[in-house]
């Protein structure tokens, strides 16, 4: 059973790591979901972004 333990604690681990396998911490690591859909100020589309804006990666090209 010794191989069983040690399979668990690697993945406890790994949550509180956060390195664990993603496929297993994506769920569960709020860091690595923080992917939101915003919906552009100026053309209206909708994306995904971790980043705090209100504008696509288009218009704020489009900006600069
Ligand atoms: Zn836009």
């Amino acid at each position: 059973m010794k191989k069983c333990d040690e399979a668990m604690e690697a993945q406890i681990e790994g949550q509180i790591n956060s390195r664990g396998c993603t496929c297993m911490t994506a769920v569960l690591d709020p860091q690595k979901s923080s992917l939101k859909t915003v919906i552009c100020r100026d053309c209206g589309k909708k994306f995904k972004t971790n980043m705090d804006t209100e504008y696509c990666s288009d218009c704020m090209k489009k900006h600069k």
